[in-house]
């Protein structure tokens, strides 16, 4: 039985070759609660379903007219290497919905039991995952940084087997598409130019309908590879900025899209280690927070060598000079905005480093650290020059700041403040607080942080006044240095 359709949903991945994706009947979670629904990006996007529709379709027993879920093929490089046997292992693309502005919206069931790529995995998503992906999806977005983000979110009384016993759940997450660059790797090695062109001109046309107007198909092609490479090179600068790791940087954790994607044991930073690896499974620290540009531009390279046979070798180069300059930019925009810089110029960026290495050597936390700088000029500087530990380095660092923003424009430089600099942060330690409540069955917690988590640069005054305003300060050294990994 399907639902009556006051939301058009459709199923558009179906139309490109069926060795593409697989049809999937998702394993139904029995005895499933409804955890949230995430009622404001429901409206936005225009899905009218009721909360016990939503709970059907959440835990996968029933689904409005006009989706139909299928796992997709990819393969990817993870952790360096290359992967052939990756595709949706745990999830399934029910389809898609166009919001009021035309924007095309895919929604995706995670956790929903196995699929012919789960290979020894059991497809099933475990609650403490399902809900830090879940409240991160807001976190990023409320602070400028494009994401996917999650509709509704289920648990039940299956167990799942991972370290220890854990709980089943399943989440409906909406990204603007599920394509990875790890797909177009796969057709890459495919060597199959026809079907690679179905999937650029899928992607052109759901994604970046504008290139449709480009008349030479190798040009546009070119074209959407830039594209990929400049949002991607402006995502990191943004995840930088914020102090986000992303944890799992692999190929098939990359969207084309340039949404932050495929969250695991991701991370904000609290003291500002800049070599910090959020993921304990990631020895090496080749996703550590300061490797994240660099391997960002990594995956940007297997991006163009999977695009060669669309494209030219200078194509390829010059948009990985776009992701390059386009990185460089945004990082010197959005940093120095932090720092008050109502002109960030280049020579900021010296400034930058050298302020980010001295916080890492004094143990300083990387946000409370900017939220106490917008007092630096104010009758209330004495609270930041007191964070500073007394040294010789940071009186020169005084010193040098007072130079640099001398002359400018006092209501500028707090305007950029507020923009810039978050107060709220969804630390480790929160999260973590936030899933043991869930576990024991409190979902107030999730609840409030899913309101709080959108006004990150102003909480309002009940939030600052109310038993909660601890989590506005850094955390203390006990509720740092949580250890995750990618079990998940
Ligand atoms: P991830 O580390 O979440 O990006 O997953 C990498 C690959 O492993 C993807 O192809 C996933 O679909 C698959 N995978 C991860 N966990 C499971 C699981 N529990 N069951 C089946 N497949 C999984
Ligand atoms: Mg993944």
């Amino acid at each position: 039985m399907t639902h009556t359709n006051r939301t058009p949903f459709f199923q558009n991945y179906t139309a490109l070759p069926n060795s593409f994706y697989s049809k999937v009947i998702p394993e139904a979670m029995q005895n499933s609660s409804l955890l949230h629904h995430n009622k404001t990006l429901c409206d936005e996007l225009g899905i009218e379903l009721s909360e016990h529709e939503i709970l059907e379709m959440t835990s996968g027993q029933n689904f409005p007219q006009g989706l139909e879920p299928i796992a997709q093929k990819y393969t990817g490089h993870q952790f360096g290497y290359y992967n052939p046997d990756l595709g949706d292992g745990r999830g399934v693309l029910l389809g898609q919905i166009l919001d009021k502005d035309g924007q095309q919206w895919d929604l995706h069931l995670k956790g929903s039991g196995r699929t012919p790529y789960s290979r020894r995995g059991d497809g099933r998503a475990v609650l403490r995952s399902a809900v830090r992906e879940y409240l991160i999806g807001e976190a990023l977005h409320a602070l400028g940084i494009p994401t996917t983000r999650c509709i509704s979110l289920c648990r039940s009384s299956e167990p799942v087997m991972r370290e220890q016993m854990e709980t089943r759940a399943t989440y409906i997450r909406v990204a603007k598409t599920h394509i990875r660059f790890g797909h177009f790797e796969w057709l890459a090695q495919q060597g199959d130019i026809e079907q690679q062109k179905q999937l650029a001109n899928y992607v052109i046309k759901t994604v970046y309908p504008h290139l449709l107007t480009i008349p030479d198909e190798s040009t546009r092609y070119a074209e959407l590879l830039k594209t990929i490479m400049t949002n991607t090179a402006s995502l990191i600068a943004g995840w930088q900025s914020v102090g986000f790791c992303h944890g799992v940087m692999n190929t098939d954790n990359m969207s084309v899209a340039g949404e932050t994607f495929d969250f695991g044991p991701y991370a904000f930073l609290d003291d500002c280690k800049i070599h910090y690896i959020c993921n304990h499974s990631d020895t090496e620290g080749r996703y550590a927070y300061s490797q994240q540009p660099n391997i960002g531009l990594w995956n940007c390279q297997v991006l163009g060598q999977a695009f060669a046979n669309l494209v030219d070798s200078c194509a390829i180069e010059s948009a990985i000079n776009k992701y390059i300059e386009t990185f460089n930019q945004q990082y010197l925009l959005r940093m120095g905005y932090k720092f008050g810089f109502t002109v960030p110029i280049e020579e900021d960026k010296h400034f930058i480093a050298d302020t980010l290495i001295l916080l890492d050597k004094s143990n300083l936390d990387f946000h409370h650290f900017f939220v106490l700088l917008k007092l630096f000029d104010s009758d209330n500087h004495s609270d930041f020059e007191s964070y500073l530990p007394q040294s010789k380095a940071w009186n020169i660092w005084l010193e040098n700041y007072r130079k640099r923003i001398a002359g400018q424009n006092h209501e500028s430089k707090s305007n950029l403040y507020k923009l810039a600099v978050p107060q709220v942060i969804l630390r480790n330690y929160i999260a973590q607080d936030i899933i043991d409540a869930v576990v024991q069955g409190d979902t107030n917690p999730l609840h409030n942080w899913m309101l709080w988590l959108l006004e990150p640069f102003g909480p309002d005054k009940t939030f600052k006044k109310s038993s909660h305003a601890h989590y506005l300060k850094p955390p203390t050294s006990c509720q740092k240095g949580l250890a995750l990994s990618c079990s998940s």
